[in-house]
């Protein structure tokens, strides 16, 4: 990872936030004047009260009470601002790292699971920008202490000297935390990341958990996993507690020095005894000088392990990234071609050197048993996978010399199980084609069969459909998808078993409308039931990973025996 690349975007997203920072930080600089200012005024009063300066107490009661409100006034509009610039960036972090999770390879959601990624993103960017609240609070904690420390060298020397030592000491000791914090943090991130990713697996499938009577089954298993982050989490915290006593137990040996130190100092006149109650008062103030630094640099720490983190997606080397051309089709025909091409999602091979070529306006059935490849065609027409050898060519232009908008606009795909967003009809339609009117929505949802459902409904156009069109029939959903890529205007239609929900009547119907458009489009289609494609213009029969067929359905029955043998099975 080039952090140094990384530092310089994240600091260019702070410094968007300049003018914020600017008063941020003139609002820190009062703040530790007032926290220095207390201590002073502090050990005047406590002067006062030991001469019985009755004037001297209330003037300094007086000002102390000043710097305290100014105190708690400054302090809320330097948080205000904080928390401004935090929230601003975290914005920022999220909507680059969202824009990069899209453009990752779908390989990457096949091996990590969609709950790896929206914990990153749910997490690390408020993480990143988090850092930034606490180095803030850090840095004006040090800030005061700084004063607070120059006060205690100003009246006793030997204090200055003592607490210097003493810091260093706590120092070491917390460099030792941080470096047990720092894995411990790495680890908790892979648990909770195998968890959330698992965890997001199971609410996607909760309807068929429900009818598979898997629910004690799964949350046995959740439970199990859990244990295992609560017992990690368990013998981190047993190591923290172990710094903490340890921690606590030099800072009483400290008091006690402190006091010692007190005794002789005083009782050789180096110091008053109002001027030892303050630095005895402000000692915490003084020794926060190297729990600050530690902080910052534990925090600094953090913000690394965050920054690789939301990096290692941003920057494509551990999660591939898709990559495209840059050549742009304007007048896009809508032809397609194989050239020896083979593809395996994992080292099994899936496409075994395929070659067909399929004309603009013509359409095309696509058979073969279950699993042999057929969606996988699709998948790589589409571009969601790279092919492992040989080519594939849109228009006569090697797909990956195309840019992303030609291959994705002119491209629709509609699936078995269509994805439909939780809006309404008319704006699941108008999400893929902003501009489309009225009269041409109604227009294709006719062709599909979907008007006169959609008129029947109380608010017809502008009815929601719920969470992936949950108030839809898989019928509805298949015909609104078919809806939505007659709308989206594509010059190139795939069909993936998209009828396979609706009865025989609609799909003969639908298969209709498909053949009235047909001479505009270039259509494949991969079908359940061959007599949905018998009057295609071409079947693609394909078979162990291999092209075994690419005729009308005329020549196939007569010369292909494995066609005819799907064709009879479909018969008997
Ligand atoms: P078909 O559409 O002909 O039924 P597919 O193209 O869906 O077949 O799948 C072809 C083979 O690839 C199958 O063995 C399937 O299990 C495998 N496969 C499909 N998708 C993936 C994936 N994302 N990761 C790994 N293997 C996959």
């Amino acid at each position: 990872m080039n952090k140094k690349k990384y530092y310089k975007k994240i600091f260019n997203y702070f410094k968007a936030e300049k003018k914020l920072i600017i008063v941020y930080f003139i609002l820190s600089f009062v703040l530790v004047a007032f926290n220095t200012l207390t201590p002073v005024l502090s050990a005047k009063n406590l002067t006062a009260i030991t001469n019985t300066n009755l004037d001297d107490m209330f003037k300094y009661a007086l000002l102390i009470l000043i710097v305290s409100f100014g105190n708690y006034i400054v302090s809320f509009f330097n948080n205000l601002c904080g928390m401004k610039i935090h929230d601003n960036v975290e914005l920022k972090i999220k909507t680059e790292v969202s824009k990069e999770i899209f453009d990752l390879e779908i390989k990457n959601f096949d091996t990590e699971g969609t709950g790896f990624f929206i914990n990153r993103i749910e997490r690390e960017p408020g993480a990143l920008s988090g850092v930034f609240t606490r180095v803030r609070y850090s840095l004006t904690g040090l800030l005061t202490s700084i004063g607070v420390f120059i006060y205690v060298f100003w009246t006793s020397p030997f204090f200055g000297i003592f607490f210097l030592l003493v810091s260093l000491l706590l120092f070491f000791l917390s460099v030792r935390r941080t470096k047990y914090w720092e894995k411990e943090r790495k680890t908790m991130n892979e648990f909770n990341e195998k968890y959330s990713s698992n965890f997001s697996e199971l609410i996607r499938g909760i309807k068929d958990i429900k009818v598979l009577n898997l629910k004690n089954i799964l949350i046995k298993k959740t439970t199990k996993e859990q244990k295992e982050i609560i017992n990690y989490t368990f013998d981190s915290r047993k190591n923290d507690e172990k710094f903490y006593i340890l921690d606590n137990a030099i800072r009483y040996l400290i008091d006690f020095a402190l006091i010692i130190l007190g005794i002789i100092l005083i009782k050789n006149n180096y110091l008053t005894g109002a001027n030892f109650l303050v630095i005895f008062m402000y000692q915490h103030r003084a020794i926060y000088l190297i729990d600050e630094i530690s902080d910052i640099y534990r925090n600094i720490k953090d913000f690394n392990i965050s920054l690789e983190r939301l990096y290692e997606i941003i920057d494509g080397s551990k999660y591939p990234k898709e990559k495209f051309g840059n050549k742009n089709i304007p007048n896009f025909n809508g032809s397609i071609e194989f050239r020896n091409t083979k593809f395996g999602y994992d080292n099994n091979e899936v496409l075994k050197g395929i070659n067909f070529k399929i004309n603009k306006n013509e359409t095309i059935g696509i058979v073969g048993k279950s699993g042999v490849g057929k969606t996988t065609i699709f998948n790589l027409i589409n571009k969601l996978y790279s092919v492992s050898d040989g080519e594939i060519f849109l228009d006569g232009i090697d797909i990956n010399e195309l840019d992303e908008n030609t291959i994705r606009s002119n491209i629709s795909t509609i699936t078995q199980n269509p994805y439909i967003f939780n809006m309404s009809i008319k704006d699941n339609l108008k999400l893929v084609n902003p501009r489309l009117k009225d009269k041409e929505m109604v227009e294709k949802c006719r062709l599909c069969l979907l008007d006169e459902y959609v008129n029947n409904l109380d608010k017809k156009y502008d009815t929601l459909v719920g969470e992936n069109g949950v108030i839809l029939s898989g019928g509805l959903k298949q015909r609104l998808a078919i809806a939505r890529a007659l709308v989206k205007n594509s010059k190139i239609i795939l069909l993936d078993e998209a009828t396979s929900s609706l009865d025989n009547e609609t799909q003969d119907y639908i298969h209709n409308s498909i053949k009235k458009i047909r001479n505009d489009y270039t259509i494949l289609i991969i079908a359940h039931r061959l007599s949905t494609v018998i009057d295609c213009d071409k079947i693609l029969v394909i078979d162990d990973g291999k092209v075994v067929g690419f005729d009308s359905h005329e020549n196939l029955i007569k010369n292909n025996n494995i066609y005819k043998k799907l064709y009879q099975k479909e018969l008997s």
